[in-house]
């Protein structure tokens, strides 16, 4: 297998991501954006008729215009946006290609490479190439492990974890579990295309997080009883005709066809540990960096995006972290001359 260096490889193809390397691009430096999926993986996975909460200009990156024909862009727009800047701006990316693993921590790696150099502090091995790079750019997100239930039957082929649109569902009993924006946004879409939703939810209430303008739609239908839910429970038993619910009553059995665990995603931390990178000890694991330089305690290792606040994914968004990519691009700069 041929090794290939570069300067900068920016593991990730998400937003932040694609905007470190926009800002690579400005700054004259050579890169290659890894990416294990297509083209912005994780909203290619959001569901199909998703809507930001975010307006169109605060999803823009290497202040590339994005219009919208909403007040607030859609799944789609967002694909043909960030597809377009890639384009145009000629993104040096392969897709389908995940990292791995990385070595190297820092000490030079004498290795010779194919044009005879000296190749650079980082080896990256991937599914299909092996990589060096003097820079990394950890752009990994938080959307590839959904948080489990863990409870008997969530293995069944009727459970799943990401939800995509809802006409599978219809004029069938679904079960909905959580009361975060996934969950409440697949639980009104469903509704609306025949399905019968009953929701579990943990708390005594709605999610707090739950988009202002969605709100008060999902609290009336569940008060209205269109849409069942049951507070302050939680799923004992998922089986192929049925739902165990583990109320404050005791267990209730109720009858259903397909189930959504909308529980939420975690970052890939073991990742991040696999390259000396020190997470908090408490339980938000956030990756120990310079907050001016985005480096972490693995020299010449940056770290961008979501995956910044580790645990706390909703602290980091595409909108306040679209930044990042401009700090690390500086500091590498900076650290060449
Ligand atoms: P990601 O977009 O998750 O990109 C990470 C990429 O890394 C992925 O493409 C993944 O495939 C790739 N990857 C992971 N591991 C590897 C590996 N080992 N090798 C190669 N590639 C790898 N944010 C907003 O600002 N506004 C909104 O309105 C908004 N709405 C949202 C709605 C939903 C339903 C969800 C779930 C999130 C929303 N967010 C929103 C959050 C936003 O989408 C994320 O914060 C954003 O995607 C973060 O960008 P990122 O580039 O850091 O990570």
């Amino acid at each position: 297998m041929e090794t290939t260096h570069h300067t900068i490889i920016i593991i990730g193809g998400g937003p932040i991501g694609l905007a470190c390397a926009l800002e690579a691009k400005k700054a004259g430096l050579d890169y290659l954006i890894l990416e294990k999926g297509c083209l912005v993986n994780s909203l290619y996975n959001y569901p199909v008729n998703m809507t930001f909460f975010s307006t169109s200009e605060r999803l823009e990156i290497g202040e590339i215009p994005f219009v919208s024909n909403n007040p607030k862009p859609t799944r789609p727009e967002a694909l043909e946006y960030y597809r377009r800047v890639a384009l145009s701006y000629h993104v040096n990316i392969h897709l389908f290609e995940k990292v791995i693993e990385v070595k190297g921590q820092g000490t030079r790696n004498k290795e010779q490479g194919t044009s005879g150099k000296e190749l650079g502090n980082y080896k990256l091995i991937t599914n299909k190439n092996n990589y060096t790079a003097d820079y990394i750019i950890i752009a990994t997100g938080f959307y590839d492990i959904p948080y489990m239930l863990n409870v008997p039957g969530e293995d069944l082929p009727k459970v799943a974890h990401y939800y995509k649109e809802p006409h599978f569902y219809a004029f069938q009993k679904l079960l909905v579990v959580g009361a975060s924006n996934s969950a409440v946004d697949a639980a009104l879409e469903t509704w609306r295309k025949g399905a019968e939703v009953t929701m579990v939810i943990r708390g005594n209430q709605v999610g707090e997080r739950v988009k202002y303008w969605v709100r008060p739609d999902i609290v009336n239908r569940i008060t209205e009883g269109s849409i069942k839910a049951f507070f302050n429970s939680t799923v004992k038993e998922i089986r192929k005709h049925e739902v165990d619910i583990q109320t404050h009553e005791g267990i209730i059995t109720i009858e259903n066809d397909w189930a959504l665990a909308m529980t939420g995603y975690q970052p890939n931390l073991d990742f991040l540990r696999m390259m000396g990178i020190h997470l908090s000890d408490d339980e938000v694991m956030k990756p120990a960096y310079d907050e001016t330089s985005y480096e972490t305690n693995v020299k010449n290792v940056f770290i961008a995006g979501v995956i910044c606040g580790g645990m706390n994914t909703h602290r980091l968004f595409i909108e306040n972290s679209r930044e990042h990519a401009k700090k690390i691009i500086r500091a590498i700069k900076k650290s060449q001359k």
